[in-house]
């Protein structure tokens, strides 16, 4: 067992017991800040899908379906608080595993705690409504459960993602069947120990570590769940909803992004520069709402790209424990599809801005990548296209508000937008012309906004996560009509 890691990841979380996966094969997880392995999980697969999806179903039979909403709740707070008494070691798990700087991974500690908080707070408090209706009749909605909901999640943000998802679904009094990212579990399987001692009753949560092909496969298209929440890449979240559709289950899809900020020659450029960089290199620009489009209008363009260059220099990358700004990437495969565009960057003559500095001490089996700024891109460019992954930023330069528009929607995503501006009319605006499912003006994601409702349009997906909105995602509405006379 590895030091670092007090507790044995090889196992299963299902129905409350820890076990091995049924193949008994495991898979190797490595420490991307090295490339060195950091132990092995359970290579689950349909077996073990069945017996989570068994243990969901029974819990919902069971105990954890006989609780109250209040019980519920307070279920999720005692799991919130001890969270935030974990943090620390959740924090070093998720840098060793994710390859984050540690004050990242510790702040989505905080942010898994703050969902929890959150969740547990609102599980009493979804309403149904009483609805006017015919003469003699009482018409009321309630609020149910789905029944077993399926969480498949990514490897750039376990935590969070976790958090929000599991958080409210347990709320609404589902039972989740979890299957974490191949390549980063050890936050949802020490997550799970967390939900255990804090009396979160058995099946409730159940944990099955694997391949996306073998027990991601075998989950989303399992006839006995009820819900399907995923995070991921497009080309996964269409086999996903496709396997939704074999059950006709509800499917919430949370999928990438070329999000854009727009810089007005208005916007306060002192308030702005933190936002426009850090947006891009935070995990290591593996951030689903990475604002990896840089759009600024013509008279600030060099001010800006010279301000945002400054920053790139000033970057210090190194391994996540070093806990300095840029970390690895998650894989030698990652690597090599950012290492790739940067090729494409250079085949194709573009200017590049400022790349940071790659410090001789990093250790060699690390898969680094040198966080880079690029200039004057046209919009149809491919990095101005497509999905990088990596802290790799494109600026773009516009004129007028009407070609801003244009660029920052032309792309087949739309998750989140920026503006900056001082002038309020055209901020209000581009808010509603924008193609995104959140917009933020003169700032930039909010500080996380556990309040408020997430997901994209178009290929960055559907449905919403976070905020009240996950709660009624996360549960159907029963319409009951009574006749009293
Ligand atoms: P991915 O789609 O490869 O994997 C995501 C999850 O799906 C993993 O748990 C994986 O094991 C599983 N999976 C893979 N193949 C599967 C299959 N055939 N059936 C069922 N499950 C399968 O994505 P990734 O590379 O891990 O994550 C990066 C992508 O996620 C990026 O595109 C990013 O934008 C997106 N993302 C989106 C958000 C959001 O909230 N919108 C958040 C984080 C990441």
């Amino acid at each position: 067992m590895n030091d670092a890691i007090p507790f044995d990841a090889s196992q299963t979380f299902v129905g409350g017991c820890w076990r091995a996966g049924a193949s008994g094969q495991l898979l190797p997880l490595a420490n991307p800040s090295d490339g060195s392995e950091l132990t092995r999980i359970a290579r689950g697969g349909a077996a073990d899908i069945d017996a989570a999806v068994a243990a969901a179903r029974a819990a919902l039979a069971g105990p954890w379906g006989s609780l109250t909403a209040a019980e519920r709740g307070r279920v999720l707070l005692k799991m919130s608080a001890r969270v935030l008494e974990q943090a620390d070691l959740l924090a070093r798990l998720e840098a060793l595993d994710v390859g984050k700087p540690l004050k990242q991974a510790r702040a989505d500690a905080v942010a898994l705690a703050r969902y929890l908080e959150f969740y547990g707070g609102a599980a009493d408090k979804v309403m149904g409504e009483t609805i006017p209706f015919a003469n003699g009749y009482v018409a009321l909605t309630l609020r149910e459960p789905h029944g077993v909901t399926a969480h498949i999640v990514p490897w750039n943000y376990p935590m969070q993602i976790i958090g929000r998802s599991v958080g409210a679904a347990l709320a609404m009094g589902n039972a989740c069947v979890l299957k974490p990212a191949e390549e980063a579990c050890l936050t949802a399987l020490a997550f799970a120990r967390i939900a255990g001692e804090c009396g979160l009753p058995a099946g409730a949560l159940n944990v099955v570590p694997g391949l996306g092909e073998e027990a991601g496969a075998a989950l989303s298209s399992h006839p006995g769940i009820n819900h399907i929440s995923f995070t991921g890449s497009v080309a996964v979240g269409s086999l996903i909803q496709a396997a939704a559709a074999g059950n006709a289950v509800p499917v919430t899809l949370e999928l990438g992004g070329k999000s854009p900020q727009v810089v007005f020659a208005d916007a306060d450029l002192d308030a702005a520069l933190p936002f426009l960089v850090n947006a891009g290199i935070q995990n290591a620009g593996q951030t689903c709402s990475a604002a990896s489009r840089i759009l600024v209008e013509r008279p600030v363009f060099d001010e800006v790209v010279r301000r945002m260059a400054e920053r790139y220099r000033a970057l210090k990358i190194g391994p996540a424990l070093d806990d300095l700004d840029v970390g690895p990437v998650i894989s030698a495969r990652q690597r090599e599809v950012v290492m790739g565009y940067l090729e494409v960057v250079k085949a194709s003559g573009l200017a590049v801005a400022a790349a940071a500095p790659m410090p001789p001490s990093l250790p060699r089996g690390g898969y680094y990548v040198p966080p880079t700024l690029v200039a004057e891109v046209q919009p149809d460019h491919r990095i101005a296209q497509e999905e990088i992954f990596g802290p790799v930023q494109a600026v773009i330069p516009f004129e007028g508000e009407a070609q801003a528009l244009a660029i920052a929607n032309g792309t087949p995503f739309g998750l989140v937008a920026g503006v900056w501006t001082r002038d309020g009319g055209r901020a209000l605006r581009m808010a509603r012309r924008l193609h995104a499912g959140q917009v933020f003006v003169n700032n930039y994601g909010a500080g996380g906004g556990v309040e408020l409702p997430f997901g994209g349009v178009k290929h960055s997906g559907h449905g919403r996560e976070k905020g009240f909105e996950a709660l009624y995602g996360f549960s159907s509405l029963k319409t009951v009509a009574i006749k009293h006379d």
